[in-house]
């Protein structure tokens, strides 16, 4: 492992559902390849929609990764390598407490660690472990998506049953297609009730 001055550092890439925050965190870990660095990709168990053992975007873009469950599972792969990604931090199932701390102790042992994930869940209030880590990162990127009803930019994911907004009371996570969720700005975002 490198020594924190050779710049241990956490980015957070995060925003709503259609966003593009997998394409962005398939984009750096491709120059990270190019530049023969040592990288592990992880991506949650809970994450069903594509293939096991690979993290990939909406647009198909696609790279190699670890399917894990847990915090410490991350941590005995990842020892001794140069960049961690973790894509869809708000999916794994651990305690938010467990993921922040991780990704702490990675960086401080001089890893870069690049997170993706959504900031908000679909009653947009934020998932814990990215709203700490987002205070914690040393470089925070926003990605934005269109919203479908309006066209202004689109910072909420408005989980959808039969069209219309899911209850509040629903489970914080479902795992959905195209068809789930829209990405909706502020003032078309509908509150759950
Ligand atoms: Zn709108």
């Amino acid at each position: 492992m490198t020594r924190p001055s050779d710049g241990g550092r956490i980015e957070v890439i995060c925003g709503c559902m259609y966003s593009g925050k997998t394409e962005e965190l398939i984009r750096r870990m491709r120059q990270v390849r190019i530049a023969r660095q040592s990288y592990r990709i992880f991506t949650p168990r809970m994450d069903t929609r594509y293939a096991e053992g690979q993290v990939a975007s909406h647009s198909g873009s696609r790279l190699e990764a670890i399917t894990v469950a847990t915090m410490r599972e991350i941590l005995t792969y990842a020892q001794d390598v140069q960049v961690v990604a973790i894509d869809e931090l708000h999916l794994f199932d651990d305690d938010p407490a467990e993921m922040v701390r991780g990704c702490q102790w990675l960086a401080n042992r001089g890893a870069r660690v690049i997170v993706a994930g959504l900031d908000l869940n679909y009653r947009a209030e934020p998932f814990p472990a990215m709203m700490h880590l987002l205070a914690l990162a040393e470089q925070v990127d926003k990605l934005y998506a269109i919203c479908v009803k309006c066209g202004a930019y689109a910072t909420r994911s408005q989980r959808l049953i039969d069209g219309k907004p899911a209850p509040a009371d629903a489970p914080t996570i479902v795992v959905g297609g195209l068809d789930m969720y829209e990405a909706r700005c502020r003032a078309c975002y509908e509150p759950a009730v």
